[in-house]
C-alpha cells in the first residue's frame, strides 16, 4: 500500500471524528446532473487492494465501482445506485458522505467537477483577521 493511500485512509477516518481544519465557502446550487456520483475522485486510491481495504473499513464504498483513473493515477469511481437519468435510487437512505456533499470543510484541496452548479470560494488569510 502506498503512503498516499495510508494518508487518505487517515484523513477519511479523521473526518468522522474530529473538527476539520480547512474551510471553504460553497456558493451556488445543485443542478441535479448526477456527475458527482459518476465521477468520484479518490485521492490516494490507486489499486484494487486499496479499494477492497476501503470497502472493508467503510462498507458504503461497496456501492462504488471503478470507471477510470485521473492524471495522477487516482481511481475515478461511479455509484451503482445512480439511475440513467442522474438520480439517486436510494436517496432517502444515502450515506452521510452523500448527504453532506459538498462538504463545507475538508482535509484536501477542494475542487468541484466541471459543470457542477456549486463553486468553492477559498478563504484567504485576511478573512480570518
Ligand atoms: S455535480 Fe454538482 S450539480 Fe451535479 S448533482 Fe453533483 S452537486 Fe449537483
Ligand atoms: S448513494 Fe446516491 S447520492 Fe450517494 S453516490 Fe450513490 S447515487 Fe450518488
Amino acid at each position: 500500500m502506498s503512503f498516499d493511500f495510508i494518508k487518505s485512509c487517515i484523513f477519511e477516518f479523521m473526518s468522522y471524528f474530529v473538527p476539520q481544519k480547512v474551510k471553504y465557502k460553497i456558493e451556488g446550487k445543485c443542478l441535479k446532473c448526477g456527475k458527482c456520483c459518476r465521477q468520484i475522485r479518490c485521492f490516494g486510491l490507486r489499486n484494487n487492494t486499496e479499494l477492497k481495504f476501503m470497502q472493508f473499513i467503510l462498507p458504503h464504498y461497496k456501492r462504488f465501482f471503478i470507471t477510470g483513473k485521473d492524471n495522477e493515477g487516482n481511481f475515478i469511481l461511479s455509484c451503482k445506485y445512480l439511475t440513467d437519468d442522474g438520480k439517486c435510487s436510494v436517496y432517502n437512505i444515502r450515506p452521510k458522505v452523500c448527504r453532506n456533499y459538498p462538504a463545507k470543510s475538508i482535509s484536501f484541496n477542494a475542487q468541484m467537477i466541471d459543470g457542477c452548479g456549486f463553486n468553492i470560494v477559498k478563504k484567504e488569510f485576511k478573512d480570518y483577521l
